[in-house]
């Protein structure tokens, strides 16, 4: 079993022939909702490849409360602690592309920003029965650092994935993490040196591991992994694909990896698969409507 603790966020994607001036309206020729949010898109994946998921994480009182929670249930995640805030807007990210694929994002934390260090404890019973926790840096610093030292405390492994890259995370407090899966640039803020390649990744990786984690992945985009454990640096390799949309990639690698870890205890054999499941997810435009099932993966 898994657990999650993380946001959930609608995104709201608006695609646009031209970003509007200051007062003007324009009208645009299509607009798509889907879910996203790093902690719900890391749960789907997951359950999509069958896992037991127990998601911990807040909505409001909206419409796309009700419909976060519908998603969970439709990919199998427990949503016994999925919090409902009263007058408070689920959270939501309005993203406006334009032709050229150029983003212009906002989020909105909304309900995310209610999630609470009592709100782990409350699940207590529920997480001692799991293998390892996920966590990302889309809820308060407070419940990460909870959620880490309760791991801790309960001997549940914990993956912490420093996502998105946050220059006010105290390296001290998150030590105790298992896993620590940063990507390039959130290595290089995290430990201040320089990551340019691959010696310079396990350099920064060696400094991670020096501090007390126990293990290090740096994801490297198209250029695939790097697991730096112990003594050993292991390079896993993308798997070569021609994507059509990169996005949610990392969600994909990180929820698959959790599923493939807890089924088989062998980290370097999870991460190949993860691998070739976050290739895969990079074959169809969107984010969670990108993560294939068991089926779909077995068949790829
Ligand atoms: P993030 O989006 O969080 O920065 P990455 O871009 O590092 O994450 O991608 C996570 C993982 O997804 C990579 O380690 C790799 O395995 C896979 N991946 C991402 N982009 C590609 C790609 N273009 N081709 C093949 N695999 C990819």
């Amino acid at each position: 079993r898994i657990a999650v603790i993380g946001s959930n966020n609608m995104d709201l994607v608006t695609y646009v022939t031209r970003v509007p001036e200051a007062g003007e309206t324009i009208e645009a020729p299509s607009f798509e909702i889907g879910f996203g949010g790093k902690g719900a898109n890391q749960a789907v994946a997951a359950g999509r490849l069958g896992a037991s998921v127990l998601m911990i994480t807040k909505v409001g009182d909206d419409s796309f409360g009700a419909e976060q929670i519908r998603n969970f249930e439709a990919n199998g995640i427990d949503t016994r602690h999925v919090g409902r805030v009263a007058n408070m807007s689920s959270g939501v990210a309005p993203i406006m592309v334009e032709p050229n694929g150029e983003n212009r994002i906002i989020i909105v934390k909304g309900a995310n920003a209610e999630l609470s260090p009592a709100d782990v404890d409350a699940a207590e019973a529920e997480l001692a029965t799991c293998r390892l926790i996920l966590l990302q840096l889309e809820t308060s610093l407070d419940v990460v650092y909870h959620a880490i030292e309760f791991g801790h405390r309960h001997g549940i492994e914990v993956l912490l994935n420093p996502a998105p890259a946050a220059a006010d995370l105290d390296p001290a407090r998150i030590r105790d993490a298992t896993f620590l899966v940063p990507n390039e640039t959130e290595l290089a803020l995290l430990t201040g040196m320089a990551v340019t390649d691959e010696a310079s990744c396990e350099a920064a990786a060696r400094k991670l591991i020096a501090a007390g984690t126990r293990c290090v992945i740096v994801t490297m985009g198209a250029k695939g992994a790097l697991l730096v454990e112990g003594e050993k640096a292991v390079p896993i390799r993308a798997f070569p694909v021609e994507p059509v949309d990169t996005t949610g990639a990392g969600d994909a690698f990180i929820g698959s990896f959790a599923h493939f870890y807890v089924s088989t205890g062998n980290v370097e054999a999870s991460l190949k698969l993860a691998a070739r499941y976050a290739a895969q997810s990079t074959l169809k435009r969107g984010t969670q409507k990108s993560y294939p099932t068991a089926e779909e993966f077995a068949a790829f």
